[in-house]
C-alpha cells in the first residue's frame, strides 16, 4: 500500500470548521487504499499569539521555554485532527514530535531535524490508522523540545515523507499552488502545473513565501515528489482531480514540461542597503570590512566593490532589513575607523527583483531583457547579482509594482507555455 503525507497549514487548520473538511478530505484518501500520515500547523495565529504573550513577560524570550511554549500550539492541533477522524469513523492516532521521535539538533527556535525514527509510525500504520505528527517540531538528543522556525510546518512534513519513502508530499496551503509571480501584484499571474525543484529554491529563497525553503532543500536532496495545492476546494472532490491540482515540484528537467527561458518573478522588500566609501585600496579590505559583519553574525546577500581613480574604493552590500541597524552600528562605530574609510550610508528603500528559470542555462541576452524592460520603465538598477538560474536587481522599493508587471509581460509569463 503506497504511503502519502499531507500538511496543511494554519489557515486549513484555522477553525473546528476547517479541521472538519481536513478530516472529510484525509479519510477519503484513506478509504481509497492509502496510507496516511497528517502533520497539520497550529490554528491559523496561534504561533504569533503564543511569541506575543512570551513577549509580554520578557523582551528577549528564552529560546528552550519558547519552543516549550510554541509547541503548544501543533499540539493542540494534532489532537483535534485525530478527534475529527474519528468523528468521521476512522481511527486515527496523534504524536508529537518528541513521542515519533523526530530527534533534532538543539538549536532553539532553529533546530535542523537530524534524524527521524519511524517505527512507531509504522506500526500504527499497519493496525490501519492515520498517524498525525505535529509540525514545526522535534526533540534534542537532551530531551528538549525544539522548534525548526517559522513555516517548519513544510519541512517536518517533507522530512517525514523522506524518511518513510512515501509516494508523494502535498502541501494543501491557502493558494492552490505555485504562480509565475505573486497574484496580488500580477492579476495576470499563472499558476505552474509543475516547477523544477532548483526554481523553487530560488523562488523560495528570493522571497515567495509558499515553502519554507528548508523543506525545498529536503525535497531536492531526498528527491521527495512535493505538491503544494488548496486545501480551500470542496474535500469531497474528486480523488483523480485533486491528484493532479496545484503545483508539482519535479527533478528531471525533461520532465519540465513548461520549458520556458525564465518561469517566475520573484521580489523581497526584506533587504536593507549599506554603502562604506572612500576606503583606502589594499589587498584585505574586503575581507576587513565583510569579515567583521560575519563575525558579527549578519548574512550579506549582493554585493559591488568600486574602485576609485585616487586610491581609494567604495563598497556597497545589502543585509536583511532586520539587521540594517545592527549593520550601520557596526560600520559607523567599528570598520569606519579600523579600514580609514571617508563614510558610511545606509538606504532601506530598496527591493530586490528577480527572474528565474533553468531555461536561461542554455539561453544568452536574458539578462539584457531584463535590463532592457527596467530601462523602458525609467527604473534604475542599483546592484545586480546572477546565477546561473537566476538574475536579480536592487530598485527603488516604490518601482517594485511596476518592475514585477513589466517583467512578467516582457518574459511572457501570463501565457500558457507551447
Ligand atoms: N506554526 C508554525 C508557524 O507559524 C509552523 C508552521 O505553521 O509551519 O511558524
Ligand atoms: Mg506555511
Amino acid at each position: 500500500m503506497s504511503l502519502i503525507v499531507h500538511k496543511y497549514g494554519g489557515t486549513s487548520m484555522g477553525s473546528t470548521e476547517r479541521i472538519k473538511n481536513v478530516a472529510k478530505r484525509v479519510a477519503k484518501w484513506h478509504r481509497a487504499g492509502f496510507q496516511m500520515v497528517v502533520v497539520p500547523s497550529a490554528m491559523s495565529g496561534e504561533t504569533n499569539r503564543l511569541i506575543g504573550l512570551a513577549k509580554e513577560i520578557q523582551a528577549e524570550p528564552d529560546p528552550r521555554e519558547l519552543d516549550m511554549l510554541c509547541c503548544t500550539g501543533e499540539q493542540a492541533s494534532v489532537a483535534l485532527l485525530a478527534m475529527a477522524l474519528k468523528a468521521e469513523g476512522l481511527d486515527a492516532i496523534s504524536f508529537s514530535g518528541w513521542q515519533v521521535p523526530i530527534k533534532t539538533d538543539s538549536s532553539h527556535t532553529k533546530a535542523r531535524i537530524e534524524s527521524i525514527d519511524d517505527t512507531r509510525v509504522k506500526a500504527e500504520l499497519n493496525a490501519g490508522k492515520v498517524v498525525i505528527v505535529t509540525g514545526f517540531q522535534g526533540i534534542d538528543d537532551q530531551g528538549n523540545q525544539t522548534t525548526l522556525g517559522r513555516g517548519g510546518s513544510d519541512t517536518s512534513a517533507v522530512a517525514i515523507a523522506a524518511a518513510m519513502g512515501a509516494a508523494e508530499c502535498l502541501i494543501y496551503t491557502d493558494v492552490d499552488g505555485v504562480y509565475t509571480t505573486d497574484p496580488r501584484v500580477v492579476p495576470e499571474a499563472r499558476r505552474m502545473r509543475v516547477v523544477s525543484f532548483e526554481e523553487m529554491l530560488e523562488m523560495a529563497s528570493l522571497g515567495s513565501k509558499v515553502l519554507q525553503i528548508r523543506s525545498v532543500e529536503f525535497a531536492g536532496k531526498y528527491r521527495v515528489p512535493t505538491r503544494v495545492l488548496s486545501s480551500l476546494t470542496d474535500p469531497m472532490m474528486s480523488l483523480d482531480d485533486e491528484k493532479v491540482s496545484g503545483t508539482l515540484i519535479t527533478f528531471e528537467e525533461d520532465e519540465h514540461m513548461e520549458q520556458a527561458v525564465v518561469s517566475g518573478i520573484a521580489f523581497n522588500r526584506d533587504e536593507a542597503k549599506v554603502t562604506i566609501r572612500g576606503v583606502p585600496d589594499k589587498p584585505g579590505v574586503a575581507y576587513q570590512i565583510l569579515g567583521q559583519v560575519a563575525e558579527a553574525n549578519i548574512d550579506v546577500d549582493m554585493i559591488i566593490q568600486n574602485q576609485g581613480s585616487d586610491g581609494t574604493t567604495d563598497f556597497t552590500f545589502t543585509v536583511h532589513r532586520n539587521e540594517f541597524n545592527k549593520t550601520m552600528d557596526l560600520l559607523k562605530n567599528k570598520i569606519q575607523g579600523s579600514v580609514g574609510a571617508r563614510e558610511v550610508a545606509g538606504d532601506t528603500n530598496v527591493c530586490k527583483v528577480s527572474i528565474v528559470g533553468i531555461g536561461m542555462r542554455s539561453h544568452v541576452g536574458v539578462a539584457s531583457l531584463m535590463f532592457k524592460t527596467l530601462s523602458e520603465e525609467g527604473i534604475n538598477i542599483q546592484m545586480i547579482s546572477t546565477s546561473e538560474i537566476k538574475v536579480s536587481v536592487l530598485i527603488d522599493d516604490k518601482y517594485m509594482e511596476l518592475a514585477v508587471r513589466a517583467l512578467h509581460k516582457a518574459f511572457g509569463l501570463e501565457k500558457e507555455a507551447a
